[in-house]
């Protein structure tokens, strides 16, 4: 078989978090046109349907979306039974949202240290625990989580340190499940992706304006695209890297480097 129909992953299953927009949207296509049917998770309904509409008219794969707060267990176990209910099995499963808030240390309260660990760090380890147990008795499966370029450098001028410390948890996390599931043949990876032009930067009047500081700083000179993120998460699901788990591939246009 060749490289680029081993890349394919038709017949798969797969489920992303954070689907509805951004870089969860942009990789969820990427799945959907290599073959798997695509579960939006989002909190945002009305546009995770868009999205999933969106996927399913332009690839032809199957799509649904589901409604859930990555933060409750009980959401999270609901959103398995309907993707299992829906699909059978779960073959992939990209726990990817995350929030960003821009606090200084000694100004954060503890409720928003604590909204940001639980959606970026306690959410990962809920969804990707809930599907790690649907591989581990279907046989196998591929996770691939969102960390950050934050999780190895200090992010300046903004003041981050809830988001760069539950990013550093992701990826202490994904080696963790990745040994723990070995036997299992549950491979478990994550991305840590530099600035992308998303929402999460792009509709957040606090950062916008630190954009040309960025820039600056980045030995590319730009921030890099949420398509510039789908080869690797659609190479991490499939059957072309079963020799990768426990890796963290940071994709930062050199960022991290300087
Ligand atoms: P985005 O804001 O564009 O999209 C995030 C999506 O996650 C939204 O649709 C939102 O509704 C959803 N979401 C938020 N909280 C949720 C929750 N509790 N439960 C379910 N869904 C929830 O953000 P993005 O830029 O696409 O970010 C996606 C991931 O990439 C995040 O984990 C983020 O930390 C990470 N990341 C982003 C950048 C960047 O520069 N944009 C860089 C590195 C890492």
């Amino acid at each position: 078989m060749g490289i680029l129909e081993k890349m394919r992953l038709d017949g798969k299953k797969a489920f992303v978090t954070g689907g509805a927009r951004g870089i969860g949207k942009c990789v969820a296509t990427a799945l959907a046109e290599a073959g798997a049917d695509i579960a939006i998770v989002d909190m945002d309904l009305p546009v995770a349907e868009e999205t999933a509409k969106e996927i399913a008219a332009a690839t032809g794969v199957k799509t649904i979306a589901v409604k859930t707060d990555v933060t409750s267990q009980s959401e999270v176990d609901a959103m398995i039974d309907t993707v299992l209910g829906s699909f059978g099995r779960i073959d992939i499963a990209f726990c990817n949202a995350g929030i960003a808030l821009n606090v200084a240390a000694e100004e954060m309260t503890y409720e928003q240290w604590l909204k940001v660990i639980n959606v970026n760090l306690n959410g990962v380890f809920l969804t990707a625990q809930a599907a790690g147990k649907v591989m581990i008795k279907q046989g196998g499966g591929s996770i691939i989580n969102t960390a950050s370029m934050s999780a190895h450098i200090v992010n300046v001028p903004q003041p981050q340190c809830a988001y760069n410390a539950s990013k550093a948890g992701v990826i202490q996390l994904t080696k963790s499940l990745a040994v723990e599931w070995i036997d299992k043949n549950v491979r478990v990876n994550c991305i840590s992706p530099g600035y992308i032009g998303t929402d999460l930067i792009l509709s957040n009047e606090g950062l916008k304006p630190l954009i040309e500081k960025w820039n600056a700083m980045a030995p590319m000179g730009r921030m890099g695209k949420p398509e510039e993120l789908q080869a690797i998460v659609v190479y991490l699901a499939g059957d072309c890297s079963t020799f990768t788990t426990g890796s963290d591939f940071v994709v930062d246009g050199a960022f991290t480097c300087i």
